[in-house]
């Protein structure tokens, strides 16, 4: 089966929100195994849509559009669907039902025009919407399958997966299971280089690299009749990567450095507190994303100024005089502060250069210098993220506190008496 996203919008068009429904509903597809050949952006007009329908309907089986669902005048997806595929709009009962609760619910008024959410193509099937009122379908016609999803990405996420993935399933025979493996600290290439005869090799599971902020995650996708035994044949594949270069594998479990270090931090019953100089409290926040975080996590403190290092954190002036706020000497008092004032095992600090500006021939921008203080384990590290592009203060941000979680996650596993 191969398949088309058509995004229906003209904010899309004008630049004013990025598409982000296509990249959830592309790496969607490809978990299941259907090709996706297409990606098309229509805007609010019915007669483009049609003609964007038209191709998406020549060259594709199923066809995926987000959009343009609402209770509106230019909410037409609907209509043109119905119209391009010659089904009527017929009412659906359930769906009047929980659009009148949902604004029940909300305590607000539901106008007639709501009333159209409930409006849905004769014998097509309804995907329930319990994040919004539009409700999503199916709908099979000239041996083509149309699938209409709402914009919002926080209604048409979650129905994708509730709703979506279990019809699709209906016309394959198999199911597609796939497995994240986490590397950090070796680059695309690298990886590639190491494990091309595997990338090459392997049909079913499949290995395929993709790169991201800083990090290379393998996925490992299987294909079988049932899960489990789509499963039973990932693990001996991420045995085979780990064979090779398990030093760099971070997790195969979690989904980010920081789920997994808040994880391994949990399990050896360690707890953590951080100081951050260039992160600016990016490091912090990136923990706190991870659900359960508050029995590892004791405090973050944002120490931006070198007065606000030496009150909060006890860097002494001596040190900042002699080698700077950016230097291994800031970086590892700034560590072994923080743990102190957050009673913890574990201190973690940042300390760097984001620029643009502020670099020196000694001190260039991307200069930054992790540490980390603990009872087994106490050392700095330099590293140099300046990668020459233009505007990375952000970068240089995000892969400092990148580095630093998975020095963390060094030194937990580096504990001694650690099983890992
Ligand atoms: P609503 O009932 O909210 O009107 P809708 O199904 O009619 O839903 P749209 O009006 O097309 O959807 O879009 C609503 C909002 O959803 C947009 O303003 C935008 O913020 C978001 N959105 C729409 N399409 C996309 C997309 N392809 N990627 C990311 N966000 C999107």
């Amino acid at each position: 089966m191969n398949a088309e996203i058509l995004c229906v919008g003209t904010e899309l068009l004008l630049g004013d929100i990025v598409n982000t429904n296509a990249t959830f509903i592309a790496r969607g597809l490809a978990a299941m195994g259907i090709n996706l050949f297409y990606q098309s952006v229509a805007g609010d007009n019915p007669e483009r849509l049609k003609r964007a329908l038209n191709i998406a309907k020549d060259r594709a089986d199923l066809i995926i559009l987000t959009g343009g669902l609402g209770p509106t005048y230019d909410d037409l997806t609907k209509e043109t669907v119905a119209e391009l595929v010659g089904k009527t709009l017929v009412m659906d009962q359930p769906t009047m039902e929980s659009i009148e609760a949902y604004f029940k619910k909300v305590n607000r008024p539901m106008t007639e025009s709501n009333k159209k959410q409930a409006m849905i193509p004769e014998g097509a099937t309804v995907f329930e919407n319990h994040w919004g009122t539009a409700p999503g379908f199916g709908v099979e016609a000239d041996g083509k399958i149309f699938i209409l999803l709402p914009g919002p990405p926080r209604e048409m996420e979650p129905m994708f997966q509730a709703s979506v993935v279990p019809y699709l399933a209906r016309f394959n025979d198999h199911v597609f299971v796939s497995q994240n493996i986490h590397i950090f600290g070796m680059g695309e290439s690298a990886v590639e280089e190491t494990l091309r005869d595997l990338m090459i090799g392997l049909t079913n599971p499949t290995l395929a690299p993709y790169a991201k902020d800083g990090e290379v995650n393998l996925r490992v996708t299987a294909s079988a009749p049932t899960e489990q035994e789509a499963r039973a044949m990932i693990g001996p594949v991420i045995e085979q990567v780990k064979e090779r270069i398990g030093d760099v594998v971070y997790t195969t479990e979690e989904d980010s450095l920081q789920a997994a270090l808040v994880k391994a931090l949990a399990a050896q019953g360690l707890t953590l507190a951080t100081a951050e100089s260039c992160t600016g409290g990016l490091l912090s926040s990136r923990i706190v994303e991870v659900s359960g975080c508050s029995s590892v996590f004791h405090c973050g403190v944002c120490a931006y100024s070198n007065d606000m290092k030496e009150q909060l954190l006890g860097v002494r002036h001596k040190t900042l005089k002699q080698f700077g706020a950016v230097s291994e000497q800031t970086a590892l008092e700034m560590a072994r502060g923080v743990r102190k004032l957050g009673g913890a095992d574990i201190g973690l600090s940042t300390t760097g250069i984001a620029g643009p500006e502020g670099g020196t021939d000694k001190k260039p921008v991307g200069l930054v210098y992790v540490g980390i203080s603990s009872p087994w384990m106490e050392k700095t590290i330099q590293l140099n993220l300046s990668r020459g592009q233009w505007d990375e203060r952000n970068l240089i941000r995000y892969l400092a506190a990148s580095n630093a979680l998975n020095l963390a996650l060094q030194a937990v596993k580096a504990k001694p008496g650690t099983i890992t």
